[in-house]
């Protein structure tokens, strides 16, 4: 673990996240152990690090919750998206209380809030959580398949953990959208669309594993695109996936369109 101080915890977005109508951006931390072998942020400039290294390491803004404490009046009202380059419930994040203590700063000041995550830790800050008018927790469940979710996010949480965080905050009161973001291999469409829909999701969001050509969807490594291919020989199940949802009814997004503070809703995919 390395202790780093930062200059500021509070940066404004740029680049898609700002096209998707987010002001500000929040990362309390640098790296990520969850590790996800298809990490589009090993490849931006903040990873310094080798990219077959993503997952070993990362960093503490040592000092990001006195930040928070300072910046926090500027973000008043405005979009933020938490986190761009890391994710603010990995492992750590347990002991150190760093996302937590951002959030309380942040409380007074009511930003328009979006949690994106796959750490059902985020299930310790509900009571923060509850107290933003305007938030949204973004939990990534993007397969139906355990064996998968090993294969390519060994070192994140079980997909059951994820379904049962977003039950918790939903039942807390706290919009959830369910990010199929990228979409992984899945073992059944049709069961899975089901579950997503039964769910009630505030958004559902769809994303092409490797989406590159159509100008949407970040750097993926080599390794990764080989293995979806091995599992999907025929890389059919994108589409299978969005079949599933229109045969439901689920109004979905596709990548950067899911993408949006709360407050925002921009028009979704449904049946028709
Ligand atoms: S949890 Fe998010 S930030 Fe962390 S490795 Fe996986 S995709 Fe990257």
């Amino acid at each position: 673990m390395e202790l780093a101080q930062a200059r500021s915890i509070l940066t404004a977005a740029t680049g898609f996240i700002k096209r998707g109508g987010f002001d500000w951006t929040c990362n309390p931390y640098v790296g990520c152990t969850f590790g996800c072998r298809y990490c589009y942020a090993m490849f931006l400039p903040q990873n310094r690090r080798p990219r077959e290294d993503w997952g070993r390491w990362f960093q503490v803004k040592a000092n990001a919750v006195e930040l928070a404490r300072r910046q926090a009046p500027r973000v008043a009202g405005q979009a933020v998206y938490m986190s761009s380059v890391t994710d603010p419930y990995q492992p750590v994040e347990r002991a150190l209380k760093l996302t937590r203590g951002i959030l309380e700063a942040l409380l007074p000041h009511q930003p328009r809030l979006v949690i994106q995550t796959r750490g059902p830790l985020v299930t310790r800050d509900a009571d923060i959580l509850a107290r933003f008018g305007s938030v949204r927790v973004n939990l990534s469940i993007p397969t139906d398949d355990e064996e998968i979710r090993k294969a390519f996010e060994p070192k994140a949480p079980p997909l059951e953990a994820r379904w049962e965080a977003a039950r918790h905050l939903k039942s807390a009161g706290i919009p959830v959208g369910l990010c199929l973001t990228p979409l992984l291999p899945v073992a059944d469409h049709a069961a899975f669309a089901d579950r997503v829909a039964g769910f009630g999701a505030q958004v559902v969001v769809v994303q092409e594993f490797h989406d590159a050509p159509r100008g949407w969807g970040a750097d993926t490594t080599d390794e990764a695109v080989g293995m979806a291919r091995r599992f999907d020989p025929s890389g059919s199940g994108y589409l299978l996936m969005l079949r599933s949802f229109k045969d439901l009814g689920v109004d979905y997004h596709e990548g950067e369109s899911g993408f949006f503070p709360p407050g925002s809703l921009g028009q979704g995919n449904s049946a028709g």
